[in-house]
């Protein structure tokens, strides 16, 4: 199809912002490396601390606290590989905190969602105080990772509650930001946690750079080790021109957050309204719950997501089957079935995602898409 595309895939990767590219731009054309004391190495890295200094602004939290990483699963693996002897982890976190926590050893405990993927404040105290009573841990073993927006969902978690509960028990927490950069305020900016992790694409950044905020004080062993870089938390080279670019991105994902919200909340929910009437059975999955202004995550029982992404897909829409953080991989939600959804209503389950150069042409074009999903479903039932 040769026509405009519409892109409505910013939970998988926003493009880049014009502030981000300008920024990779003339920092490509530094080439000192940033730890050389000459002129060249002190440009270098004066770029790398402006753009932790927007870092810190994003996330709420003074700017020495920014670990520069490859990305979210680097930050989310350099915390999880810490000498915890029990981790908690939300049945709805992404594939990056659930894998690195399995490796670590340490006892693993999911923690269980409601109906709307709600982690379960209760069943976390339940845990915490058994691990500290019967088990005997010190507050300072346990690790809790929790997400503060879901990818396939946009649910955003309780933070503030969940953060009382953890620190109640003297126990560290870890907030996965990845997709509330940007969207909500980050948990940083009212009651700290101890480490949250943000990942540069996902914020109109360059891919393959990410940062880990953890707070002064908090354990933390580095996953790196090398030269001292990062103040000996993140050994390597850094890689001037992604964080400049993520630190371009991040100023402006700040600075939008009083108007953006609102802007891609209209959008989406006329996105919603304008599916539904081409196909009025659609189910929103997650709609009673808090949701992040800019995700929809609908489902047309009868059109199984490959086909109907496909289906968008030749018509010039880019969604995406649940989550496509490892695209291509159709395997059903372990977000959705930890959530309770049927089956039926899962596998057809199609995300779309807006961000900052969506507009409401692209609202109108999915919509225009999304009837032949529509027809997909009425061929597919006649065969049957
Ligand atoms: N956490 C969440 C919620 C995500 O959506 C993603 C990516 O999809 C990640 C972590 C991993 O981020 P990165 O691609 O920077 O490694």
């Amino acid at each position: 199809m040769n026509g405009p595309r519409t892109y409505l895939d910013y939970n998988a990767t926003a493009p880049l912002r014009p502030e981000a590219r300008a920024a990779m731009l003339s920092a490509l054309d530094l080439h000192g490396n940033a730890s050389s004391v000459h002129a060249e190495g002190r440009r270098a890295r004066q770029t790398i601390e402006a753009a932790r200094v927007e870092l810190g602004r994003l996330a709420g939290a003074p700017a020495r606290d920014v670990i520069f990483t490859s990305g979210a699963t680097e930050a989310a693996n350099q915390v999880l590989s810490g000498p915890w002897r029990a981790i908690l982890v939300s049945a709805v976190e992404h594939p990056a905190v659930i894998a690195a926590a399995k490796r670590n050893g340490a006892e693993v405990i999911v923690v269980p969602v409601d109906h709307l993927g709600l982690v379960a404040g209760d069943a976390l105290a339940t845990q915490l105080d058994r691990l500290s009573g019967a088990q005997g841990l010190r507050g300072e073993d346990i690790l809790v990772a929790i997400q503060q927006a879901n990818n396939e969902t946009g649910v955003v978690q309780p933070i503030a509650e969940i953060a009382e509960i953890v620190a109640g028990q003297g126990a560290r927490l870890m907030v996965d930001a990845v997709q509330a950069a940007g969207r909500i305020a980050i948990a940083a900016s009212e009651r700290r946690p101890d480490y949250v992790v943000l990942s540069s694409h996902k914020i109109g950044g360059p891919l393959g750079a990410g940062a880990l905020i953890a707070r002064e004080g908090a354990p933390l062993t580095p996953l790196l080790t090398g030269g001292g870089q990062e103040r000996g938390r993140r050994a390597g080279t850094e890689n001037v021109a992604a964080i400049a670019g993520f630190g371009a991105a991040a100023a402006a994902a700040a600075r939008d957050l009083a108007t953006e919200p609102m802007r891609l909340e209209h959008l989406r929910d006329r996105l919603e309204t304008e599916l539904a009437v081409a196909a009025p059975d659609m189910v929103v999955i997650g709609r009673q719950a808090q949701r992040l202004c800019n995700t929809t995550l609908v489902a047309l029982a009868g059109a199984p997501a490959e086909t109907a992404v496909i289906a968008l897909d030749l018509a010039g829409v880019a969604a995406s089957a649940g989550a496509a953080c490892s695209s291509g991989k159709t395997t059903r939600s372990p977000v959705l079935a930890a959530m309770g959804i049927d089956d039926d209503i899962a596998r057809c389950a199609v995300r779309f995602s807006l961000g900052w150069a969506s507009k409401m042409d692209d609202v109108s074009r999915a919509a225009e898409a999304w009837q032949r999903v529509d027809r997909i479903r009425g061929s597919a039932r006649q065969v049957a």
